[in-house]
């Protein structure tokens, strides 16, 4: 076996054990974006060399995530506390006026609490 072919086969031997190692952590790459990607990557590398924990990973990374619930303005809670913007102190929830300094509340509070 001359030199030439000697470095061609290590460099091919090399290119295999890139692509299997690239396969094997192919669940982890693709789900690398999602909230539990450490998980996910925990669960590939731990289990992933028994084929169905490495099935299992490549289904949870291409699973859907679900939506993370956003809180809006009309999703505040009923009894707000009524935080003065001039005293800084809390007065009773659905107050229109501070019981501190007298001031009107803020509009925001108003308008949800009507
Ligand atoms: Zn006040």
């Amino acid at each position: 076996m001359d030199e030439v072919s000697l470095i061609s086969n290590c460099f091919f031997v090399l290119l295999v054990i890139v692509l299997c190692i690239l396969i094997y952590f192919l669940p982890a790459i693709i789900g690398r974006k999602k909230r539990d990607a450490t998980a996910l990557a925990t669960l590939n590398l731990l289990l992933g060399w028994t084929l169905i924990g490495w099935v299992g990973a490549l289904v949870w990374a291409l699973s859907v995530e679900a939506a993370i619930p956003q809180m809006s303005a009309t999703a505040m809670p009923a009894a707000n506390p009524g935080l003065c913007a001039m005293c800084r102190k809390y007065s009773r929830p659905q107050s229109l006026f501070c019981t501190h300094c007298g001031q009107p509340l803020s509009v925001y509070h108003l308008r949800i609490s009507s």
